[in-house]
């Protein structure tokens, strides 16, 4: 056992089941995104850890009906935040750890299996035929360069608008990037307990990123940015480099003067969803703020924000294993954004944009990504 293991072990130990990591602290609003769907105890933080302990200490042994509270969960972290126990921070890391085991024991939920299939195969969860290399001969661009676009997967699949803002920033901005032949970042395997896959991914995504020789890598995924920056550490495929999210590239053009915002035009109200992966699980609350601040829009705080934002629903595994839980999670989100009387939700991760997207049924006009909002109106 490593010592991250450690501390993971004797945390289990340290949760008195005080529930406090059921709501937001002094608000009593929820907190749990599946807690509050399923309003059964296994389904909250304080449920799995309880279910861990069991598991470590022998009193209860691995059966199928364990599988759903294991993984119903989008490791929005938002249990961390509100628990006032030392060493909190471990909590996902728990859950992680639970169903790595669980994927030893029972194996993968079908829908987690057939996701690292596509991630082994076509080297993108979506079953799409690969072509990251491709749109770099599209483009034109070199072979090497100072900065790496690490487009992500859902950005390079499926909200191919936000890879295409970035390019468009990117070039306005005269930065000199290149895309490298990328493969899925690993996300999606190390949040459904697939450690060992996602160590392959990581190893070949370092590989060519070294080969291009940059000085940093651009995202404008939140799960890719996370993972790129703390996942491959943890791994031993440490980038050994920046890494940036594409909402503080965008602060830096924009608040440098590189980007220079256009005259107030059609967008109206906006407010901002954090992304649990990049608010949360990396600290990164103001630049997306500043970002909005530099444009010539109308900014309002949802109630809910920063730290105690409430999730989209769309991770850790949820989307494509818990279908009605992360739809129902996003409506939840929407609800809080329609109360602001905005006319734009944005975010700053393209599978919060995918999932809000899909759960809107008229709650707000238009769902855009951050790097969007800026190509628009630069
Ligand atoms: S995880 Fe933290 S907040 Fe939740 S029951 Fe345990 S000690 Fe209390
Ligand atoms: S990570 Fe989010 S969904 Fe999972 S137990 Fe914690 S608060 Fe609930």
């Amino acid at each position: 056992m490593n010592s991250h293991q450690s501390v993971i072990g004797q945390w289990l130990h340290r949760c008195n089941r005080c529930g406090t990591c059921k709501y937001i602290f002094r608000n009593y609003e929820p907190s749990c995104p599946s807690g509050e769907y399923y309003k059964l105890e296994t389904y909250f933080a304080s449920g799995r850890i309880a279910v861990a302990r069991g598991l470590a200490v022998g009193d209860i042994h691995w059966q199928q009906s364990m599988l759903k509270p294991v993984f119903a969960c989008t490791t929005c972290g938002s249990c961390q935040t509100q628990c006032m126990a030392p060493h909190r921070e471990h909590i996902v890391d728990i859950i992680e750890e639970l169903r790595g085991l669980a994927v030893d024991k029972l194996g993968p939920l079908p829908a987690h299996h057939d996701l690292a299939e596509s991630i082994i195969s076509k080297h993108n969860p979506y079953n799409a035929t690969h072509h990251s290399r491709q749109i770099a001969e599209q483009l034109h661009l070199p072979a090497k360069a100072d900065t790496i676009l690490f487009m992500g997967c859902t950005a390079n699949y499926r909200e191919t608008s936000i890879r295409d803002a970035t390019i468009s920033i990117l070039r306005k901005a005269g930065i000199d990037f290149t895309i490298v032949d990328e493969y899925c970042c690993g996300s999606p395997l190390l949040r459904v307990g697939q450690k060992a896959a996602a160590r392959n991914v990581a190893e070949h995504n370092l590989h060519v990123i070294e080969m291009a020789g940059a000085e940093r890598v651009v995202t404008p995924c939140a799960g890719c940015y996370r993972t790129l920056s703390k996942d491959y550490k943890n791994l031993g495929t440490d980038l050994g480099m920046e890494v940036i999210h594409s909402s503080q590239l965008a602060d830096e053009l924009l608040n440098g003067g590189k980007l220079k915002p256009k005259a107030r035009g059609a967008i109206g109200r906006v407010t901002y969803h954090d992304p649990c992966h990049l608010g949360r699980h990396m600290g990164v609350y103001e630049e997306p703020r500043e970002t909005l601040a530099a444009l010539p829009v109308g900014f309002v705080e949802m109630q809910s924000n920063r730290n105690n934002a409430w999730c989209c629903g769309a991770g850790g595994g949820v989307k494509s294993s818990f279908p009605e839980l992360a739809q129902a999670t996003a409506s939840m989100r929407l609800e809080q954004a329609r109360s602001t009387d905005a006319d734009v939700l944005v975010s700053t991760c393209p599978f919060c944009k995918r999932n809000l997207s899909d759960a809107n049924r008229g709650h707000i006009d238009r769902v855009l990504d951050l790097v969007e909002l800026v190509d628009e109106m630069t």
